[in-house]
């Protein structure tokens, strides 16, 4: 190995992005040592990872869990360390051997380690959106305060940065968009697989259905948010932070192929994106390896085979989460907070079958009116009004049963 090898943490290494990041780094051997895997209770799956990349930590959310992977580790003779529960997911995201820290955990409980990363100065690969969504003033102070590098892996705004400025290249917000001659960012959206389906087939679509994204293979959670649109509100919500970036200078277009992974357009008229396959190893591989390229696994992009790129506008009244989440951004405050909170809680209820697919804009938009927006202070009061928008979310899901 050699001496130069950079350190990587990945938090939610068991996840649709985590494993990815792992397949990029197997590319490179030479270039990428793993220090830290983490997952919230997978056993099989960490010991699995555990055994093939011998990180010298891995950390599991749950105590019992834990317990279970230091016993299968030993029968193997692992050095692996284990360790449990949030606080371990901070020490290994601020741990002064990494370099890298891969933000790959699902939903609000990605935000501590990726705050902690940021604060430690590390290369951070941001995927996990719901941090910038929920605490997005907050993480940028952090990013700037604890001199990190911030690169977004969520492929549009990864898109969006490698066809920005080079002097943005690095701590992307410090500077306005006019500044750079940048008029908007146009983020493009599949449309998911319900992308043609009318209010009556919206009411009836089922889980299943729900998670068969057509260009996509990702996680639970997103794959929802995907389906109802609320991934694309969430990510013009990330695209504000990352790009300092007001709402009325982010659209959406929807664009089926997922070919065009978004565009910056700049003040002369100038339309500038960023294409290939739908595989989210390349914004990992340009995230690992910033400012050089680094291969991927991803196959060419075949033209000839994409033959046509469709573009539409979004509807906002068969998917009323993108313009709730526009709504949220414009009123500011603790109302993202509060909409990803409300999502988690009406998307968890979804894949446990108990309200139907349009009963999440419902439960988000009534917890959004009722609750009391105030200003972004600390991370305490955004975990405060994280918990509050959940039990007004659970409370709301009772009164439609
Ligand atoms: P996933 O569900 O496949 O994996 C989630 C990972 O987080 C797992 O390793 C899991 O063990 C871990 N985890 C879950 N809950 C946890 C908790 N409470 N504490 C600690 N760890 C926990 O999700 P994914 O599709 O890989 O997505 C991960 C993040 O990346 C999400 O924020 C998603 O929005 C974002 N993202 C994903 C994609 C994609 O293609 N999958 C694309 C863009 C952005
Ligand atoms: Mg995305």
């Amino acid at each position: 190995m050699d001496k130069t090898a950079q350190s990587v943490t990945i938090l939610g290494a068991t996840g649709t992005i985590g494993l990815q990041t792992l397949d990029v780094i197997s590319q490179h051997p030479h270039r990428f040592t793993v220090f830290a895997l983490t997952a919230s209770s997978n056993v099989k799956s960490l010991f699995k990872l555990c055994q093939q990349y011998a990180p010298k930590y891995a950390v599991m959310l749950q105590e019992a869990a834990a317990k279970e992977l230091t016993a299968q580790l030993k029968t193997i003779g692992s050095s692996t360390v284990v360790l449990h529960g949030e606080a371990s997911l901070n020490y290994v995201a601020a741990h002064e051997d990494v370099t890298v820290v891969m933000a790959a955990i699902v939903g609000a409980a990605g935000l501590h380690p990726a705050m902690a990363a940021a604060k430690a100065g590390k290369r951070v690969l941001l995927a996990n959106k719901e941090t910038l969504v929920m605490a997005g003033s907050l993480f940028m102070q952090a990013v700037l305060d604890g001199g990190a590098t911030l690169l977004p892996i969520d492929s549009e705004h990864n898109a969006i940065f490698q066809v920005m400025p080079h002097q943005r290249s690095t701590n992307i917000s410090e500077s306005s968009l006019a500044s750079l001659g940048v008029k908007r960012v146009l983020l493009t959206a599949s449309g998911g697989p319900f992308r043609n389906a009318n209010l009556e087939e919206l009411k009836a679509v089922t889980r299943a259905q729900a998670l068969n994204h057509p260009n996509w293979v990702m996680g639970p959670k997103i794959s929802v948010d995907s389906a109802t649109l609320m991934n694309k509100g969430l990510e013009v919500i990330e695209a504000h932070w990352l790009f300092n970036a007001l709402p009325s200078q982010i659209d959406v277009v929807v664009h089926p192929q997922s070919v065009i992974h978004s565009m910056v357009e700049y003040i002369d008229g100038s339309v500038l994106a960023q294409l290939g396959n739908p595989d989210m190893r390349t914004p990992i591989a340009y995230g690992l390896g910033y400012p050089e390229r680094l291969s991927s696994g991803v196959s060419s992009l075949d033209f000839l085979l994409t033959a046509r790129l469709d573009f539409c506008a979004p509807d906002m009244v068969r998917f009323p989460c993108l313009r709730i989440a526009y709504e949220a951004l414009n009123m500011g405050g603790t109302a993202p907070a509060i909409l990803n909170a409300a999502n988690e809680i009406a998307v968890e209820a979804f894949l446990a079958d108990q309200i139907g697919f349009m009963d999440i804009p419902q439960i988000i938009e009534a917890v959004l009116s009722a609750a009391n927006i105030e200003a972004v202070e600390s991370i305490e009061q955004l975990v405060a009004v994280d918990t509050q928008a959940r039990q007004a979310a659970l409370a709301h899901m009772r009164s439609l049963c």
